[in-house]
């Protein structure tokens, strides 16, 4: 077992620092690294995919390679557009609707954004929840424009018969991410009519056949997104996106660089905009230079044992 902790570049999600477990089994390796937010019986999938990646592997791809997203944090237009021309990705999501962050400033980053990219590249945005409907309808008219075309527009509320209403009052397509993950069961969210895109997340849907089977129960085209995981957790990742039937839209598994480090010489950072599709997770051949201390370390043991309890 490895215990790291690793800072990220820039504030995200309220978090300054990632941590989280390594376990290692039979087939390999595996991450278990529940958000802080997250109760015990919350964290039940998140330790099931560390289990599965670590004990039984994933089931075969059906592709090669994952076309990659870059990930744009709430940061200056400057930086929105330096980020996106160094990442080589020809999608970007940008983080919208942060407490830090009003309309005007999301519209000028998605500006930067649509600069950078070019009018060929897709610019999706990611409101995490925080909008009413009131809000959240002109706020997405309004980054639509200054995206001049927004891909979709990414859980602009939290309730599903908001995302419903959102979804017929604009153009834009509407993407649904907490409203899967965060649900009591996954297999049974009536997603359809309330999103055109589901956000697939493999660690908190509890591993790749897990998330296989949301696809086929939601019934809509899938988009596959990271938990800001080191590499150990986006081989997981990319395993789902590999071997889903259909692949329509660039995945959100380019977030290593949101790390300030990894665990593994193999970091899976994109190339060209894409990641190749692993048959296990690499080696995490650096984790002891990002050891968490020892305080933390302990939390996270006694954590991984509660939620053990809970399996
Ligand atoms: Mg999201």
């Amino acid at each position: 077992m490895k215990i790291y902790a690793i800072p990220l570049r820039n504030r995200f999600r309220g978090i300054t620092v990632r941590e989280g477990v390594l376990l290692h089994g039979a087939a390999g390796w595996g991450e278990f690294c529940p958000f802080s937010d997250y109760s015990d019986a919350e964290s039940v999938p998140w330790l099931a995919a560390a289990v599965e990646a670590s004990e039984r592997g994933w089931p075969a791809p059906v592709r090669e390679r994952v076309e990659i997203n870059t990930t744009v944090p709430v940061v200056t237009p400057e930086k929105a557009h330096a980020l996106v021309r160094a990442s080589g990705c020809r999608t970007a999501k940008v983080k919208v609707a942060d407490p830090r962050s009003s309309l005007a400033d999301d519209c000028a980053r998605v500006e930067a954004v649509r600069d950078a990219l070019g009018p060929a590249g897709a610019i999706r945005v990611d409101a995490n929840a925080a909008w009413d409907v009131a809000t959240a309808v002109p706020a997405i008219k309004a980054l639509d424009r200054a995206a001049a075309g927004l891909e979709y527009a990414e859980q602009p509320c939290p309730a599903l018969d908001e995302l419903a209403e959102v979804r017929r009052r604009v153009e834009v397509r509407i993407a649904a991410d907490e409203s899967i993950r965060r649900a009591e069961d996954p297999l049974k969210v009536a997603v359809a009519g309330a999103a055109d895109i589901a956000v697939l997340k493999v660690a908190p849907l509890g591993g790749v056949r897990r998330a296989l089977e949301v696809a086929e129960a939601c019934g809509l085209p899938c988009v596959v997104s990271s938990a800001v995981d080191t590499s150990v957790g986006l081989a997981a990742g990319l395993a789902l996106a590999g071997a889903l039937p259909e692949l329509g839209f660039a995945c959100g598994l380019g977030t290593i660089s949101l790390l300030a480090g990894d665990v593994s010489t193999g970091s899976l950072s994109p190339v060209d905009g894409q990641l190749p599709v692993p048959r296990h997770a690499p080696e995490p051949d650096l984790a002891d230079a990002v050891a968490a201390p020892p305080e933390l370390a302990s939390d996270w043991r006694d954590r991984l044992a509660r939620v053990r309890a809970l399996s």
